[in-house]
Parts: C-alpha cells; structure tokens; sequence
C-alpha cells in the first residue's frame, strides 16, 4: 500500500513538473519570437543604412536603388508529387531589378513560346515601365500609364539570404526552438497524457 501511495506522490510531482515544463515552453517561445522579431527589424535597418538593395530576378544583392518593373504572362510550371506534373500560371507580379536584370526583362518583353498540345496553353512574357508617383505606383501597358493595386509589393527578401548578410555583418544568430520531445506529454508522464 505505502508503495502505491509514493507512486501517487511522485506521479502527482511529474504531473506539476510538466505543467511547469509547459509553461516555461510558452514563455520561451514568445521571447525567441520578439528576439527574432527586433533582430530583423535591425537587419532591415542596417540593409537600408548600407543603401543596398536585393534585385528579386537575379537574387544579388546591389548598392544603390532597384528599379520597379511589372512582370506579366504565362508561364510552364512543374507541380504533382516530385514535380511530376506540370501546368501553366498566369501571373503579374512586381519586381525590384538591378539594371542588366531590367534591360534584360525589357529586351524579352512581348515573347511568346510554343503553344503546349496537350494543355492548349501558350507561354508569353511581358515587362511593363513602373514610375513611382505622389499617389502609387503606375506601370506602362502597351502605351498606357494605369495605376497599379497598391496591395502589390515586391517579393521580400528570402531568409537564406539574410542569413548569409548577417553572418558577414556578424549580427546575432537566430533561434530556433525544436519542438519534439516537450511537445509529446507521453515523454513526461509515459502512458497518460497529462
Ligand atoms: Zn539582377
């Protein structure tokens, strides 16, 4: 009987000792959140302050200012499992180019490949002048100056490439947190999930 009873206390104990686990987990992750949170709010300043700009079609990065450019057509895209598929997207997106990407882009505009067999698609490419004005940005389609969805915004940086500036820049790492064993309440109090 007096074994049962220990057993109880110390299950009892496990019990607190994980809910504290719990707790101690949320408050860990909220302070990894704003950590991460004002190291990229201070990356973003150190990107401006360097006057630097990421040109979204080649992923270098430039000193200097990107020019806006529109981007429209339809392109082949693979999807399915392992990319077996493929399919094709039409898509407008704005870009931010560094000058050989947007000579480039302006010297493709108005391709058009092949027209697919089996989808009937045809892929075609655009590249359409984007002037920054006092109420928004306007890109020039075929000769006409239309004021673009404010809501559009250039693709942001990507994170790898953020990770590769703050390493050079010796900027404090980010944190991460592996979740895994404090989530499983079976590892804590095995059998019975507190
Ligand atoms: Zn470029």
């Amino acid at each position: 009987m007096e074994n049962l009873e220990n057993l109880q206390v110390l299950r009892e104990q496990a019990r607190t000792q994980s809910q504290l686990l719990e707790q101690a987990e949320d408050a860990l992750t909220q302070t990894i959140n704003e950590y991460n949170q004002a190291r990229r709010s201070h990356f973003d300043k150190e990107f401006k302050r360097k006057q630097l700009f990421w040109c979204t079609e080649c992923h270098e990065i430039f000193k200097g200012e990107g020019q806006l450019i529109l981007l429209e057509g339809v392109r082949e895209e693979s999807c399915g499992y392992e990319n077996s598929c493929y399919r094709f997207d039409t898509y407008s997106e704005l870009h931010q180019t560094c000058p050989s990407c947007y000579q480039k882009a302006l010297d493709r505009h108005g391709w058009v490949g092949t027209t697919d067999s089996q989808l009937h698609k045809t892929p075609r490419y655009h590249a359409f002048r984007v002037e920054t004005r006092s109420d928004g940005l306007f890109a020039c389609r075929f000769g006409e100056w239309q004021a673009l969805n404010p809501e559009m915004k250039v693709p942001a940086i990507w994170d790898h490439v953020i990770e590769k500036l703050c390493n050079e820049w010796k900027l404090p790492p980010k944190l991460e947190i592996k979740f895994g064993r404090l989530k499983d309440p079976e590892w804590i109090v095995a059998g019975e999930p507190v």
